[in-house]
């Protein structure tokens, strides 16, 4: 199938174009995931700079799915603003996932319209053969139903979900109930420990924040982390958790080697005039030791203005905290990015770190992080690890630290100090 997206204006000969990949995903049991992609407001770019500027976006914005595409997968263009992307022969949804991911970051970059640069956003609809239709027609209905959800949420991209409950949670005023959230005191704050791959030993933990609300129960943090991030309450949830972090640090028993504590940091506060003084209070009011106290910052929030976030981070690191780079891999970061960043570790994204057994391409990417990272003495951390196999792969590879659900999911205080116990103990009587 040819790369060049075609321009379709005939929907019902498009499927029938398609359904070639159907029958040979059904014969062979393979997975497909389609697409659906739309430029938001279109329609303005044409009518502020003229349809030959529109036209010149829509060029660069097809070569840059081109450039981002495989050479199986099959790209089209179906309406005025909307693209359909057809990603053959995937593993699962994650894959699709990590697609949307690349897809989008490839937007940041301003797009060159001769005189103007413009930047762009826009919606991803996601639908999965055989998981969610299994005919052609079926699925772009499914992906159409994604892009409403996609549309009406902060993430820009959404997977189809038969869950009636993610539909209806649309029509919930998820901003108002975030306002109590915190006086109502429904946040909690959850710990995942972390492994060092190489000893055993228990290296720390990442703090994750959990939002339990009266109303709804649990509510996902990537779901809620945006919203608060665009109406600003992210300022007051950080805080929240920095301060939470270190309180319930002091409560572990000082007969515990000193355990390093990891917290995410927004994008949106890194930019604040006072968050290294800020940070250094909190750290000297709890009297917690700097070095025992990570933030992590994801890798594609560096790259929007990489010297005023390397600057902060340099600030920070200073003070003797450790910084963690999260999500790396994702976020199309240079050479030169190994060299300069002002961090202790990467955190290779899970996404890689998911699929390292069945693919090579990721195995060798986890690979490459590990070499070059140790090369300029960053610690590597590898997060997602699921099994048995995965773990000791990366052990293999040199990796420095270990997190995810095959050691323990994230859990609250005391479960965590129970787990730590455990842990310990079952370690000492293995050594
Ligand atoms: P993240 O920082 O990449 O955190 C790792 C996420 O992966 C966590 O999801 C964790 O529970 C999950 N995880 C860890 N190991 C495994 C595994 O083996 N398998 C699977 N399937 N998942 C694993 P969680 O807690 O739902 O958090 C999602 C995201 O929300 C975080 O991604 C982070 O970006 C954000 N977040 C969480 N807590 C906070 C917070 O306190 N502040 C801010 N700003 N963001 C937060
Ligand atoms: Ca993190
Ligand atoms: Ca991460």
């Amino acid at each position: 199938m040819s790369k060049v997206p075609v321009y379709v204006a005939d929907r019902v000969a498009l499927f029938k174009d398609l359904e070639h990949f159907v029958i040979e995903h059904q014969a062979e049991e393979k997975k497909l995931a389609i697409l659906l992609i739309n430029i938001n407001h279109f329609r303005r770019i044409n009518i502020v700079y003229g349809y030959q500027v529109g036209d010149a976006l829509l060029t660069e914005f097809t070569r840059r799915l081109r450039h981002l595409s495989r050479a199986e997968d099959y790209i089209a263009r179906m309406g005025n603003s909307e693209f359909i992307m057809v990603l053959p022969g995937i593993l699962n949804e994650g894959h699709a996932t990590l697609a949307a991911h690349k897809l989008l970051s490839s937007f940041d970059e301003p797009f060159d319209l001769g005189e103007h640069k413009h930047k762009i956003t826009a919606d991803m609809g996601i639908a999965l053969f055989p998981d969610h239709a299994d005919n052609i027609p079926g699925l772009f209905q499914k992906a159409e139903i994604a892009l409403l959800d996609a549309r009406n949420r902060v993430q820009s991209y959404s997977i189809y979900s038969d869950n009636a409950e993610q539909h209806n949670f649309n029509a919930w005023d998820i901003e108002a109930a975030l306002e109590n959230a915190l006086a109502g005191d429904e946040f909690e704050l959850f710990f995942q420990p972390q492994i060092c791959l190489q000893t055993g030993h228990v290296f720390g933990a990442e703090a994750l924040i959990r939002w339990n609300n009266h109303d709804r129960g649990y509510i996902r943090p990537d779901f809620f982390i945006p919203v608060a991030e665009k109406n600003g309450q992210i300022h007051s949830i950080t805080w929240w958790t920095i301060n939470t972090a270190l309180r319930l640090m002091k409560d572990w028993p000082d007969s515990w080697v000193p355990l390093k504590v990891a917290v995410n940091l927004s994008t949106k506060i890194l930019m604040d005039p006072d968050l290294t003084d800020s940070v250094n209070s909190a750290l000297n009011l709890w009297g917690v030791n700097h070095h025992q106290f990570t933030l992590e910052v994801t890798e594609s929030a560096l790259m929007d203005d990489m010297a005023a976030s390397f600057a902060v981070l340099d600030e920070l690191k200073s003070l003797g905290l450790n910084i963690s780079i999260d999500d790396f891999g994702t976020g199309y970061s240079s050479m030169s990015y190994f060299k300069y960043v002002p961090a202790n570790e990467l955190k290779i994204d899970q996404s890689f770190v998911r699929f390292m057994l069945e693919s090579d391409m990721d195995r060798h990417i986890v690979n490459t992080v590990i070499k070059m990272a140790h090369g300029f003495e960053l610690k590597v951390v590898a997060e997602g690890i699921e099994n048995e196999e995965t773990y000791e792969a990366l052990k293999a590879l040199g990796c420095d630290v270990a997190q995810g659900h095959y050691l323990a999911k994230p859990m609250p205080q005391q479960a965590f100090m129970q787990w730590l116990d455990d842990y310990n103990q079952k370690k000492l009587s293995k050594d």
